[in-house]
This record gives C-alpha cells, sequence and structure tokens, in this order.
C-alpha cells in the first residue's frame, strides 16, 4: 500500500506538494482548515505579469486530485512526534500517522486598519488591495463608484518598523503596478497615482509591465510615502503626501485610496511553531534548515515546509518549492 504523507495547508502549493507525492507513489494526506482548497488565490481576481485569470490557475491545479486524500474544514487539533513519524488529530476526530509532515500553512495579508494614519475602516473610500481583486472579480463594491482620482500607497505593514516588520514582501510593487494599470482599463478617464518607497520589479517582464503602466496606462508613479488621509465632508479622501525626488510637500484629493498591504506569517505558523518546537525567524516565518541548500526542511528530522510560510513568494516560485519539496520528501523516505 502507498505510504502516507500529511500535508498541512490546502493553498496551491500544499495542491501542488500532494499532486507531486501522488505522482511519486505516496497518498498525500491534505488537510485544510478552510472550507475550499485553494488559499488566497480563491479571493484573487488576475496575476502578474501576465495578467493570468487566477480561478484558471486554481482549477487547473485541482483538476486532477486522484489519488490525493483531502479534507476541507480540516483544524488540527494536536500533532505528536515519536520515532516512528507523526501522529496527526484532526477536531473532527480523524486520526493520520505519517513518518514525514509537510507544512504549507501560507501567509495572511497585514491588517490595514493596524496602520490607523491610512483611515482603513475609518473613510469609506480607503480599500485594500485584496478588496480591489474582489472588485475586479465581482465589479460590487461600494467604495468604488467611478473614481476620478486614484491613489495606491505600497509597503503598508512592510517595511516598517512601527508596524514590526522590517521586511520587504516582495510581491506587492508588482501587484500595485497589475492593479494601477487594471482600474485603469475600467476607469479611462482617471489619473491614477502610485505613492512608493523604492520600486521593487525583480521578476522576468516585470519591468515591461511597469513602462507599459507609465506609457500605456499614464499611471503616475510618486516616490514617497503617504503621511496623512482624512476625509472632506463630501467624502472626498484628503492626503498629504512627499515627492522625495522633487523635495516637495504634496496635497491631493483622492476618490479612492488602495492600500497595498504586505504579507505576515498565517496565525497557523505561530500555532504549528509552538505544537512542533520548531524555530521562527524575527519576522515570525518558520526558519529553514538551510536557506540556500536546503529550505524546505526543517532542523527537525521528518518536517518539511514549503511556499510562503517560509517567507514571500509569488505563485511561481512557490509552485516550484513544492515540486521540489516533494523530491525532497521522496528522497527522505527512499532511504
Ligand atoms: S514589494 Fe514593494 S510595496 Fe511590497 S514591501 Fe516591497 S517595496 Fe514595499
Amino acid at each position: 500500500m502507498a505510504e502516507n504523507v500529511v500535508v498541512i495547508g490546502g493553498g496551491p502549493c500544499g495542491i501542488e506538494v500532494s499532486r507531486n507525492l501522488r505522482d511519486m507513489g505516496y497518498t498525500p494526506i491534505l488537510l485544510e482548515k478552510q472550507s475550499e482548497l485553494g488559499g488566497h488565490l480563491r479571493e484573487w481576481d488576475r496575476l502578474f505579469p501576465e495578467g493570468v485569470e487566477a480561478r484558471k490557475v486554481l482549477k487547473e491545479l485541482t483538476s486532477d486530485m486522484r489519488g490525493v486524500k483531502w479534507f476541507t474544514d480540516a483544524e488540527i487539533e494536536s500533532i505528536d512526534k515519536s520515532r516512528k513519524g507523526y501522529t496527526v488529530k484532526v477536531a473532527s476526530g480523524m486520526t493520520f500517522e505519517s513518518k514525514v509532515l509537510v507544512l504549507t500553512t501560507g501567509f495572511k495579508l497585514f491588517p490595514a486598519e493596524k496602520k490607523e494614519e491610512y483611515g482603513y475602516n475609518i473613510y469609506e473610500r480607503v480599500i485594500t488591495n485584496a478588496d480591489l481583486e474582489h472588485y475586479f472579480s465581482t465589479h460590487k463594491d461600494s467604495r468604488v463608484q467611478n473614481p476620478k482620482n486614484i491613489g495606491f500607497v505600497h509597503c503598508v505593514g512592510s517595511r516598517d518598523e512601527k508596524a514590526c516588520n522590517r521586511q520587504c514582501s516582495k510581491v506587492c510593487c508588482a501587484t500595485a503596478v497589475k492593479q494601477a494599470s487594471e482600474i485603469k482599463e475600467l476607469f479611462p478617464d482617471a489619473t491614477v497615482y502610485c505613492f512608493y518607497m523604492d520600486l521593487r520589479m525583480f521578476g522576468r517582464s516585470y519591468e515591461d509591465m511597469y513602462l507599459n503602466a507609465q506609457r500605456k496606462y499614464g499611471v503616475r508613479f510618486v516616490r514617497g510615502r503617504v503621511s496623512e488621509v482624512s476625509e472632506d465632508i463630501d467624502g472626498k479622501l484628503f492626503i498629504k503626501a512627499e515627492d522625495t525626488l522633487l523635495g516637495k510637500p504634496l496635497k491631493m484629493k483622492l476618490d479612492l485610496l488602495v492600500l497595498m498591504t504586505g504579507i505576515l506569517p498565517g496565525d497557523s505558523t505561530r500555532q504549528f511553531s509552538e505544537m512542533l518546537k520548531v524555530d521562527t525567524g524575527e519576522d515570525g516565518f518558520f526558519t529553514p534548515k538551510d536557506t540556500i541548500l536546503e529550505p524546505c526542511r526543517s532542523k527537525e528530522n521528518g518536517l518539511f515546509m514549503a511556499g510562503t510560510c517560509t517567507g514571500p513568494k509569488t505563485l511561481p516560485e512557490t509552485l516550484s518549492e513544492a515540486r521540489a519539496t516533494a523530491l525532497q520528501v521522496h528522497k527522505y523516505l527512499s532511504k
């Protein structure tokens, strides 16, 4: 009988680890605490740089789950480690044994309301990158009403000591450029500003996406932080910022402000780090055995981890890491 391998976290990473383990002859047990597989991909509309539909990617990923035993609403109650491996108990009462354990517990987005100065959940026309993706999918959000002046604020909850996160979230510059271009497609008469610290367009053809945003869509990139947001009597937003390239303070009225919230470790990262006594870094993400040579393994024997539970990553990076992790698990179990 094929050997069980328990994978915790049913986002794209967990799905891809499981499918690859299945292809290698194992029986993956994929446990997801939400009621559906897919993680954040379910909530996203299009993916940079080409604008591929997220739901199509998810459909493709979940198109062939034969041989993968997957369970949703599977809240982990306890994990016991013994010499033989792991015993994972789910709140519903099910128990699974596995010589190895793969954690693909993902990330959460920074809660925008924590940066009170931007007025999320205070002023109606302040939304987040996730809200905007939802709007792109549904075209339903009373806060988005034919906006004429739109601002995007980069690095919300990232690169910010006050928000207890010094690190760059890696993907939000590219997301901002993608969303700024998309919103211009929807509202061609709008003027769109991106307020950034640095633009981190690191991937293949990301620079083209940025140039396209400037040349085709006329997005205006302003180097500087938004320092203050308030609301006028007419419901418009009044913002103060600084253009650090020109060395000038800026004040402007906007109809919509989009906060590019950064990537934080998922809530279950802490839960599993305590349960399994696994190290996390100062940033809260799991620490691998070796960040260069063994990024998918923990120091703990038989424990593997992949995707954004070890730090911010793009989706292609996450999927590549998922495949690499499946191979590492196979090598470990074949010894
Ligand atoms: S990717 Fe860009 S927006 Fe995101 S944290 Fe890094 S610099 Fe800021």
